[in-house]
């Protein structure tokens, strides 16, 4: 995964909202991969729907895939005014574990094309967003897993793991976030990741699948050790007392506050990541993209043990940012209403008609 900012913007250019909208759900399909940039902060939402309107694209003939980044900014307005820790709308229905079943962490399902995709995400940090919800409507509707345990595991291994998309999209495929529990059969699967599997568990009609009892499959739990490697500290004393400018795992923005003459801090608070671990490649991707802000100095510890002795102390806004004092800086939104909507297409709607006009 590429981590130079040049690079990074050039990846831009190769985006095809057009192919996107045809073909995003097929496991080779269209997509960006751009997640794990505008997870880490150092591009915006805003800035690759920018990027597309001053290539030319028109509103309606890249709709679809500006949903898709409109979506990631209502998980993350939702994330910012509720509780996404606890069941969100409705507690979830029918859950028996509240573990990890075995079977899935050992990609070991029956199921091929799951198994390579979790596979695949223990290698690269990547899972196709359709592998995603084949995964999490295995582990929870089928495997009658309760969402929040498989999803810290899935966000510990993604290199674009973010709280509020993760939690968020497992409550909508276990329906504590939604009308109704997501479910996919295995001829669901062979379409859109172009196999041809035969008598798995989901090799079912939809009528029997939702009234799968699937038992003893996958009862074996795995007692998950989400260990978080720390880097190393950078000695910061803070002599200088210049202003500081705060980095973290969700702020890595190389443009931002560059007229400022500051010391710049990634910030990493351990109790945020015991409470949300990742993995050796994540923490890795996390201080490669770094090296992209001048003279950044790596900082393991609490905000409170900052030697800040009076200096201003910048950072931008984030739900995981609660105990920073300072100056807070907005985040850079393609659109954000002042009220809060209920669902996905009210917000969609009220946004598509700000953009239009
Ligand atoms: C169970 C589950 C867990 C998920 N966990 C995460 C997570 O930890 N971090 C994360 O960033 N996304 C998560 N997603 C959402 C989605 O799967 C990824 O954003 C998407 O697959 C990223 O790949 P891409 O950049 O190629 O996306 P593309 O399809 O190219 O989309 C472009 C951009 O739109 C946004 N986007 C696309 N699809 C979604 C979606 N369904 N929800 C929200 N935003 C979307 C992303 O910012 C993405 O980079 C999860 C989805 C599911 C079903």
């Amino acid at each position: 995964m590429k981590t130079n900012y040049n690079e990074i913007i050039n990846k831009l250019d190769t985006i095809n909202p057009i192919r996107y909208a045809k073909d995003r759900n097929f496991i080779n399909g269209s997509v960006t991969k751009l997640s794990p940039y505008i997870s880490r902060g150092i591009i915006s939402t805003k800035s690759v729907f920018n990027f597309l309107l001053e290539k030319g694209y028109s509103l309606k003939s890249m709709q679809k895939f500006v949903q898709e980044l409109v979506w990631r900014e209502f998980w993350q307005m939702t994330w910012i005014d509720k509780n996404i820790n606890e069941d969100l709308r409705t507690k979830q229905k029918d859950y028996k574990n509240i573990g990890m079943p075995k079977k899935v962490n050992d990609f070991d399902t029956g199921i091929n094309a799951i198994d390579n995709s979790i596979k695949l995400l223990y290698n690269t940090g990547y899972m196709h967003n359709h592998l995603r919800m084949y995964v999490a409507s295995l582990v929870t509707n089928i495997g009658k897993y309760h969402w929040k345990t498989p999803a810290k595991w899935m966000y510990y291994h993604l290199l674009d793991a973010d709280w509020g998309s993760n939690a968020l999209s497992w409550q909508w495929v276990c329906g504590s976030n939604s009308n109704k529990k997501y479910y996919a059969n295995q001829d669901n699967i062979n379409r859109f990741t172009n196999s041809n599997q035969k008598n798995t568990i989901l090799d079912k009609s939809y009528d029997e699948l939702i009234n799968y009892k699937c038992e003893g499959v996958f009862e074996d739990e795995i007692n998950l050790n989400l260990k978080v490697n720390f880097p190393k500290s950078d000695i910061f004393t803070n002599q200088n007392e210049k202003p500081i400018c705060i980095y973290n795992f969700y702020n890595l923005d190389t443009k931002w506050r560059q007229e400022v003459d500051a010391n710049r801090v990634l910030l990493i608070e351990p109790s945020i990541f015991n409470k949300y671990p990742i993995s050796d490649n994540s923490m890795k991707f996390m201080l490669d993209l770094s090296k992209n802000i001048k003279n950044i100095i790596i900082f393991v510890g609490e905000f409170s043990d900052l030697p800040i002795n009076g200096s201003d102390v910048y950072f931008k806004e984030h739900p995981l940012n609660f105990n920073y004092k300072g100056i807070k800086d907005d985040r850079d939104w393609i659109f954000k209403p002042e009220q809060g909507f209920s669902s996905f297409f009210k917000h969609w709607n009220y946004v598509l008609k700000k953009l239009a006009y």
